[in-house]
């Protein structure tokens, strides 16, 4: 399958470092960005193509292709209209990553009957570990939605999900990471209280993060059962535990989820 890509920023550089040579052939790969340098940058550096505009990228892709609108959100109502006749002439399948942008208002924006599939990746893309959430609209096929899935695993995991679940899908795999990384703040300060130097409480604690999530999805453990593991009777985990949640953990994640959750909706 041919792929384009409209914008060559932070997200289309990661997923076509992660899928050129693997998911898909560097020479099946188009690029595209607003002044041509980044597209021409990213091109250099991976074996993909770099086209001179958005349209050559629609017509390079062709029928039974996928164009990838990988600009900033505010700007895909800009870029899509005068690439509307090419992509129905071409019939190819269209995919956004644009944040908030829900799938009727895509099809608001292209050709009537557009094939278009929403895909929310997050940051973790950029090491190729990331997660994303897949939804097509009434016009996809199966294996076309299959097909934008393998793209995304190539720069992590990927799943099918319906649209209605976006917002807490955004909260648990866009947002979280900086939850997370605030998480790993306050460790690491904790350890610096008690003597150890920043940099290596940081890293520790990352490593820690890293090592949890690993152990949670290879050895298909429940968060739970985890926890006992590592709870001995009258132990200092427990004593953590149980400090830890006195002061609210649980609930200030739920509220934090929760209020992640509405806002998304405030602004859709
Ligand atoms: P970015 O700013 O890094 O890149 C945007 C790219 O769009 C640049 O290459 C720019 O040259 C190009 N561009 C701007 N105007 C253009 C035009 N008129 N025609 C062609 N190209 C044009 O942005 P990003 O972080 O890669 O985000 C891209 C999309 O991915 C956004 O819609 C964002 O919501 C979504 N997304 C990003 C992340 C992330 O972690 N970066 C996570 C989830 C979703």
């Amino acid at each position: 399958m041919k792929v384009g890509f409209i914008g060559a920023g932070n997200m289309a550089g990661a997923i076509v470092r992660g899928a050129a040579g693997k998911a898909v052939a560097p020479q099946d790969v188009v690029v595209s960005s607003l002044h041509g340098r980044s597209a021409q940058a990213l091109a250099a550096e991976t074996g993909v193509a770099a086209a001179s505009d958005n349209l050559e990228v629609v017509e390079r892709v062709g029928p039974g292709g996928l164009v990838v609108l990988a600009v900033k959100p505010h700007l895909v109502a800009e870029v899509v209209p005068p690439l509307r006749d090419a992509l129905a002439a071409q019939g190819s399948l269209v995919a956004s990553l644009a944040a908030g942008l829900t799938l009727p208002t895509l099809e608001s924006l292209l050709p009537d009957g557009q094939a278009v599939v929403r895909v929310m990746p997050n940051v973790n893309a950029l090491v190729g570990a990331g997660m994303a959430a897949v939804c097509g609209n009434a016009a996809t096929t199966e294996d076309q939605v299959r097909s934008v899935v393998a793209l995304f695993e190539s720069v992590g995991a990927a799943t099918v999900l319906p649209e209605r679940l976006f917002p807490a899908y955004a909260a648990v795999a866009g947002s979280a990471p900086a939850w997370s990384a605030l998480f790993v703040e306050a460790l690491a300060r904790a350890a610096v209280k008690n003597g150890m130097p920043k940099a290596q409480a940081v890293s520790i604690a990352a490593q820690m993060l890293l090592g949890t999530a690993r152990t949670l999805l290879e050895t298909d453990t429940a968060p739970t059962q985890l926890a006992d593991m590592v709870s001995s009777p009258g132990g200092t985990t427990i004593a953590g535990t149980v400090a830890l949640e006195d002061a609210g953990f649980s609930a200030a994640v739920a509220r934090c989820v929760q209020a992640a959750i509405d806002r998304d909706r405030e602004l859709a």
